[in-house]
């Protein structure tokens, strides 16, 4: 037992020496690198200002991209989000923008971060706690993402962001986060496992959805891991629920591009003698498990009286 205890006590020792010089590198290396930032910082629509100082620069289909090491096949993702444009303007049946997007790319995430602290200080530690983000700066769409391998679904999403809000200007939060995330499925299907696995379970516990509470959302730090779902949920079932719901979603989308402020989806449900909920609970079949044995007990009481 004691030589044991000894053996621990030496390699408990030797980890912590070797991660204490371990830190003592990368501490310089930082050091080094946060200088760089700082002077490339604030840069985020202006290329001509610190972008000469970008380790890496590259041009790639509508991107303009700045990163802090080299980055691997750039040119045939870039070539992927233009066929995935094309793809939402056939699906959402309204002509898109595409911006030259200014693409920042980190390898190291302390220093994602503080670009992000640095840039936008108005961010809290949730904001910057994420693999991309996409912001607006004027009318020149910024992407900053974390490489590695999230990054083709992380440029996905954050790309649908970059595409949808130069053009519709007034969307949505609910449904732009709602697109991103059904676009942002590398396979094309739109279907996101994890989170239909936890609508199923919250439906089960006697969770309900509700699109009006959604539309009424407009800020990110309203928008938890639930809202996220519950948006993916609302335009997985606009996309593939059937030709009249594709419908509604695009006369809402001309009705919104043409500036006009448009009756909110939640309302676009009248003469189908059905609420927006329903469909959904027809459309998902996650019902609410608790409620249904009391309605069976409660109609047997009813039968058997
Ligand atoms: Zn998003």
């Amino acid at each position: 037992m004691e030589q044991i205890n000894q053996r621990l006590g030496l390699a408990t020792w030797s980890s912590v020496w070797q991660g204490r010089n371990r830190a003592l590198a990368k501490n310089g290396a930082i050091t080094v690198a946060l200088c760089w930032l700082v002077a490339v910082a604030l840069t985020l629509t202006q290329p001509s200002v610190g972008y000469a100082d970008w380790p890496y620069r590259a041009q790639a289909g509508p991107f303009l991209v700045a990163a802090d090491a080299p980055v691997e096949g750039l040119d045939s993702l870039a070539e992927e989000l233009l066929q995935l444009s094309e793809r939402m303007q056939n699906d959402l049946a309204i002509p898109l923008r595409i911006e030259r997007i200014r693409l920042y790319l980190f390898h190291d995430r302390e220093l994602f971060e503080a670009f992000l602290l640095q840039n936008m200080p108005q961010l809290t530690p949730r904001d910057i706690n994420r693999q991309g983000l996409f912001v607006l700066r004027g009318n020149t769409p910024v992407i900053v993402a974390m490489t590695g391998p999230e990054l083709r679904r992380t440029l996905r999403h954050e790309f649908v962001h970059a595409v949808l809000n130069p053009s519709l200007p007034q969307l949505p939060l609910w449904l732009d986060e709602g697109l991103a995330m059904y676009y942002e499925v590398p396979d094309g299907s739109g279907w996101q496992e994890r989170l239909a696995d936890y609508l199923a379970q919250a439906a089960r516990t006697g969770w309900q959805p509700d699109l009006a509470r959604l539309e009424s959302l407009t800020r990110m730090q309203q928008m938890g891991l639930a809202e996220y779902a519950e948006a993916w949920s609302w335009t997985f079932l606009l996309m593939r629920g059937g030709p009249e719901y594709r419908e509604r979603l695009r006369s809402y989308l001309v009705e919104l591009r043409r500036g006009s402020k448009p009756r909110p989806l939640s309302e676009r449900w009248t003469g189908s003698a059905t609420s927006p909920e329903k469909s959904w609970l027809v459309f998902y079949g996650w019902s609410t498990a608790p409620t249904r044995p009391r309605f069976w007990s409660a109609l047997r009481q009813w039968w058997n009286r």
